[in-house]
């Protein structure tokens, strides 16, 4: 059979994937042809705007300027050399996320799964070499409901039966412990213990926000205990939460942060880890690497993601809008909300169940003409390009209350 020719409208595109693509996904029935800024436009031309923004990868919105132009540029020039010889865009990028970070180097990878196998690769390595773990004895304490990817080594430490069933053998070392809990972390640290992993809010659970002095309180207990503190940033960081880093809000220097998602742009995969000397410089020439990671073309897009958050402007924005969108859910507890978490452009939503699953209240959104998505249960999750505006904010929530409120 040959594929049509003739422009197809969003039905026959959403039937036309069926038969050969991987249903891996169930995407909302919009099918996105072009997108600026907040704001994305289906094949027939009608506008939404976008409340989820690539789950962080689009922080930015989408296509920002200054991106696009930094990803024009490198196009131009060059785009990939692999790690085999050194490109001109690398030593900056490197250096300026480091100091971005407050961390000293920098190992590029791609996605963000690739970032966290390469971190738990990394304190494994740092476990032998420098703590004197026995061969093949090292540990990692992870979460409970964590998100940390798709791998198969990551999807052995999920609690999420649909993520992990079906997908064994797994993959041995790891210890879960329940999330804002240190005396269960205390209790499963000991000295096989490389790192404990966590997301500093986690993201796909829900927007789980830790109580205060949780972040802290895994610094200090992963100091005393002589293991690494990783903290998974990937979609809590680069000013989401209106800080750079989700663990500024406790004054938290992990030893090692895994970041992805929003350090592409939206353009180009990119992810990497940033950690201390120490921890970093375990890894020798051979031990590790990316045909694609560190590409010039990432580290120049990169590069201005960064150039974008060393002013600050978008944190600072991202904790200002942040008290609309706490306030303007806080106005709907009571009327359709029976609970929400949020710190800065992000929130977790628990909608009355009687309204309908989070997916039923997704797919009445999308008529309102806002794009969101559904995580577990009745939680909608809230996480806008940190380019909207007041007003686009305050009509996507007068859409959620119209939903909510109205039965729309
Ligand atoms: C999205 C995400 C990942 C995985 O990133 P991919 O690019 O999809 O592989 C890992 N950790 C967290 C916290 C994430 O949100």
């Amino acid at each position: 059979m040959t594929a049509p020719t003739h422009p197809r409208t969003s039905d026959e595109l959403i039937r036309a994937e069926e038969p050969v693509l991987a249903h891996n996904y169930h995407p909302l029935p919009v099918v996105v042809a072009r997108a600026e800024g907040a704001w994305v436009e289906d094949v027939e031309g009608r506008r939404y705007l976008d409340m989820l923004a690539g789950y962080s990868a689009l922080n930015f919105g989408h296509r920002h300027p200054a991106l696009v132009e930094a990803a024009h540029r490198q196009l131009d020039r060059l785009t990939l050399t692999s790690r085999a010889f050194h490109n001109d865009r690398l030593a900056g990028f490197a250096e300026r996320l480091a100091a971005l970070t407050g961390q000293d180097m920098v190992l590029p990878m791609n996605t963000g799964a690739e970032a966290v196998e390469s971190g738990i690769k990394l304190a494994r390595k740092w476990a032998y070499d420098v703590k004197g773990v026995p061969a093949d004895r090292a540990t990692i304490v992870v979460a409970a409901d964590n998100f940390h990817g798709r791998t198969t080594t990551i999807v052995s430490f999920s609690t999420d039966e649909t993520a992990r069933s079906g997908f064994g053998p797994f993959t041995p070392g790891f210890r879960i412990v329940p999330y804002n809990d240190l005396a269960a972390l205390e209790a499963a640290v000991d000295e096989t213990t490389a790192a404990v992993l966590i997301e500093p809010i986690q993201g796909e659970a829900g927007v789980l926000i830790p109580d205060d002095g949780y972040l802290a309180g895994v610094r200090e207990l992963t100091r005393r205990a002589g293991c690494l503190f990783v903290a998974d940033e990937i979609q809590s960081g680069l000013g989401r939460t209106g800080r750079t880093l989700a663990v500024e809000h406790e004054g938290v220097v992990p030893d090692v942060v895994l970041l992805g998602k929003a350090l592409g742009g939206g353009i180009v995969p990119v992810s990497a880890v940033v950690g201390r000397r120490e921890v970093l410089g375990v890894l020798h020439p051979g031990e590790h690497g990316s045909t694609f990671g560190g590409n010039p073309l990432a580290a120049a897009v990169g590069t201005a993601v960064v150039e974008l958050l060393e002013t600050g402007a978008f944190q600072r924005r991202a904790a200002e809008l942040g008290e609309v969108l706490r306030d303007g859910l806080a106005a709907l507890v009571g009327r359709g909300v029976v609970g929400f978490r949020s710190r800065g452009l992000w929130a977790g939503v628990d909608v009355d169940p009687a309204l309908g699953t989070g997916r039923a209240v997704s797919e009445r959104l999308m008529r309102e003409g806002i794009l969101a998505k559904d995580t577990h249960g009745s939680t909608i999750r809230l996480a806008p390009p940190l380019t909207i505006t007041a007003d686009e904010l305050t009509s996507a929530l007068a859409s959620l209350e119209k939903v909510l409120v109205a039965g729309a």
